[in-house]
Order: C-alpha cells, then sequence, then structure tokens
C-alpha cells in the first residue's frame, strides 16, 4: 500500500484554548523541521483541530515515519488514503480497495466506523458504517464483522475531503519544542545528562547546552562524545549549541586550594554558577542537570542543597526519582546509551577524592570557598570569555 498522507494526531496541545493555535503552528514548524532531511517532498496541513503531512510524489515511507516518531506533541501518526471524490457508491468502492490492498489474507474480523465531519453530507455516520461494512463483506466473505474486539480497526472521516486509514502508529507524545521558553541543559558524557535534556525538551522546552571540559586530563575524544550525544538529542529537541567551557584552571585551582574530600562539591557549585551566566546571557530561564537522588556522593539531599545554594534560577532534574534502571531504559529508548557508555574520561572523576563528602556542611562549604578569593573570580572570567560554542543540528 503507498500512502501519500499522514493524519497527525496531537494530545496534549488540544486543550490550550486561546493559544491552541500557537501549538499548532509550533507543531507544523516542528514536523516541518524533521521531515527536511527525508527524501521527498511534503506538504503540511492544517484542518480544524488536524494536521496532515502530505507526500507530493515519491518519498521514504519508513524515514518519514521514523522521522515523526521524534516531533514531539505528536501523539498518533495515521498513514491514510485521502481523496476528493466524495461520491458514496465511489466511496464504497474506495473502501473496498483499501481493505483489499491492505490486507492481502481476508482472514480478519473488522468493523467501520465514519465519523462525518462535513454535516452536510446526505448519508449520517451509523447507515454508512452498515453501508461500508456491507460492501467489504460483499467483496470479501472470508472477513467477519467484530464491533467489539475487531483486528482492523477502520475508520472512514468525511470532512473537506476524505480519509480511511486503520493504523495507527504512536508519536512521542509531549509538547512542540519552542511553546514552553529556554533552558540549559548540563551536559557530560554520561548516560543521564542526555535522558534529562530530552525529559524537558519533551515537554516543549527549546534546549541549549554547557559542557565543562579539563584538557588535558579529559580528551578531544571525550568531548568529541558530548558533541554526538548534543546531536542525538538534537535529533528530538532541534539545533543545540553546545557551550563548552574550559574549566582545568578552575579545577586545578580548588584542587589546590580546598581540602579534597569537598572538591567535588565546590566544582559542581562553580559549574552551576558559570552555566547559570551563560544561560542568562542566552536567554535560558532555567537549568537542567541529570542528577539522581543517592546516584552518587555528590547527589544526596544534602549534596544537592549544597550545590543548589548558588542557583538563582529555578534547576530541573527531570530523572531525580528515577532508578539507575529507569534511566537506561529512556536512553536506551531515544538511542544516546550506546554513546554514553563509550569509556572516555569524564572530569568529575580525573580529581574525584577517596572518601569525598556525602552530607557536606554549608557552612564550611562556604569557608572553603572563602580561600579561594578573587583569584576564582579571574578564572571564572576566563572561562566565560573562552567559551567555544557548537552548533549540533542532529
Ligand atoms: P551523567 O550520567 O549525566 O554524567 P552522572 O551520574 O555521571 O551523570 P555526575 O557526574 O555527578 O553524575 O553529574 C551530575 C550532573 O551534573 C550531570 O547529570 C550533568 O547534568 C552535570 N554534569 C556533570 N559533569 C558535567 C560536565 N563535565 N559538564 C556538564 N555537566 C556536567
Ligand atoms: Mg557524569
Amino acid at each position: 500500500m503507498q500512502y501519500q498522507s499522514f493524519l497527525i494526531k496531537y494530545a496534549e496541545i488540544g486543550t490550550k484554548g486561546k493559544n491552541r493555535y500557537m501549538f499548532e503552528d509550533a507543531l507544523m514548524k516542528q514536523i516541518r523541521y524533521a521531515l527536511k532531511d527525508v527524501e521527498g517532498s511534503f506538504e503540511v496541513t492544517k484542518e480544524s483541530g488536524r494536521i496532515y503531512v502530505k507526500a507530493d510524489g515519491a518519498y521514504d515511507y519508513d524515514d518519514t515515519i521514523e522521522a515523526l516518531k521524534r516531533v514531539f506533541g505528536i501523539a498518533d501518526i495515521c498513514p491514510m488514503v485521502q481523496f476528493d471524490d466524495k461520491d458514496y457508491e465511489n466511496l464504497k468502492k474506495r473502501v473496498v480497495e483499501y481493505m483489499d490492498q491492505m490486507y492481502p489474507d481476508k482472514n480478519l474480523t473488522f468493523k467501520v466506523v465514519t465519523r462525518r465531519g462535513d454535516k452536510q453530507y446526505p448519508v449520517n455516520s451509523e447507515q454508512m458504517n452498515r453501508d461500508l461494512g456491507e460492501a467489504v463483506l460483499e467483496a470479501f466473505p472470508q472477513m467477519k464483522v467484530d464491533v467489539h474486539n475487531p483486528s482492523v480497526l477502520l475508520r472512514v472521516e468525511v470532512r473537506q475531503k476524505v480519509n480511511l486509514f486503520s493504523v495507527i502508529i504512536p508519536g512521542p507524545g509531549g509538547m512542540p519544542v519552542g511553546t514552553n521558553g529556554r533552558a540549559m541543559l548540563l551536559l557530560s558524557g554520561g548516560i543521564d545528562s542526555p535522558v534529562a535534556g530530552y525529559m524537558i525538551a519533551k515537554r516543549g522546552v527549546k534546549i541549549d547546552a554547557v559542557y565543562f571540559h579539563a584538557p588535558p586530563y579529559t580528551s578531544d575524544r571525550a568531548k568529541q562524545k558530548v558533541v554526538d550525544l548534543a546531536n542525538l538529542v538534537a535529533r528530538y529537541a532541534g539545533p543545540i549549541t553546545l557551550h563548552v567551557v574550559n574549566f582545568t584552571d578552575i579545577q586545578l585551582y580548588i584542587y589546590d586550594k580546598c581540602p579534597h574530600e569537598e572538591l567535588t562539591i565546590l566544582m559542581r557549585r562553580y559549574m552551576m554558577r558559570i552555566a547559570q551566566t551563560i544561560a542568562k546571557r542566552t536567554g535560558s530561564i532555567g537549568l537542567i542537570t541529570g542528577e539522581s537522588i543517592g546516584q552518587v556522593a555528590s547527589q544526596t539531599l544534602q549534596s544537592l542543597a549544597a550545590t543548589n545554594e548558588v542557583c538563582t534560577m529555578p534547576v530541573f532534574r527531570p530523572v531525580i526519582g528515577f532508578d539507575k534502571q529507569e534511566i537506561v531504559d529512556v536512553s536506551e529508548k531515544i538511542g544516546t546509551y550506546e554513546t554514553s557508555i563509550l569509556p572516555y574520561e569524564d572530569c568529575c572523576t580525573i580529581f574525584v577524592a577517596k572518601h569525598p563528602v556525602t552530607k557536606p556542611n554549608i557552612n564550611v562549604i562556604h569557608s572553603s570557598e572563602r580561600h579561594l578569593s578573587e583569584k576564582i573570580d579571574a578564572l571564572v572570567e576566563t572561562a566565560l570569555v573562552t567559551v567555544e560554542e557548537i552548533l549540533c543540528q542532529g
């Protein structure tokens, strides 16, 4: 069966009242963006609460479905046959043809469900269900009607045009990117932060990313891995500007001046401060991390509180209550897992103490930071002016 059109159903954005058109337009924009690299040319249109994608001539069906499955805001993708001719006898023929081509094995149960959006249409939906069902049964006596649990549910919609479809492919859900502001993802080379970015982008948030790089302690390969991860997340979230911060001097300086068991917490406080400054400059109003309670010493409730203390922006931690395996499951689903587990060193692991504090005392942390004097401000300033920006477009 060669489909030329797809009906795109959306769920949550349908509830947005007066802003609904904004959500629809954002969804259409994201659909066009997702399809730009797919072979073929496509027209994306909307018609009262519906979005249609129509292929103009030859196109790659599998790639189209793959691309649409990554567009947040799509609840269902329904490949369909669409036509203008509303003549009732011709409609019956088309329905029979559809069933014939779609289901070579006629040993099945089915049900026809008609919706008549065009109220002028002379036959009501009940009658259409019966007539169309009868036409199918007449053509294929092996088929049976089952109104309760049919194996094929054929939907017939009479609107401006007529739509026939029986296949529903689930989309990713969520809301179209760009409808919910902008936030800055702290992206490391691990498993958790790409998942965190994906989850927040899924709620319609446009994301940028920041990576703290510590050459020569962390290699170019480690940096490339983060770029690769940003590109993988960008396949869902749209283009991501990755800000690469050279963190080496700050890390060395803290290492030199502070108790080593506090190093991770102090470093993380500086990461948050820097991420926040870049976020403000680039229009983000929140930070995103892949932290999960208790996963490591720096993620106990006390450590999280000590890190969070330096933030004036909200910090979104979408995997905070997830077990590691639950995070892994999402990363496998979205295709970041294989890259995340590549064994390149992470800037936090180079300097980690054997026994990091797990219950940092905030007064002690403040006192350690006082030992860092003005020099740290100069180092932060240098890190900020030497940020490298990499555009990751998936
Ligand atoms: P991940 O799997 O995301 O690397 P993790 O389990 O390794 O997380 P940590 O290393 O403690 O945990 O990092 C916690 C969070 O801090 C990360 O999820 C990420 O958001 C941020 N982060 C850690 N290291 C970096 C880094 N080098 N650059 C940017 N963000 C970082
Ligand atoms: Mg990490």
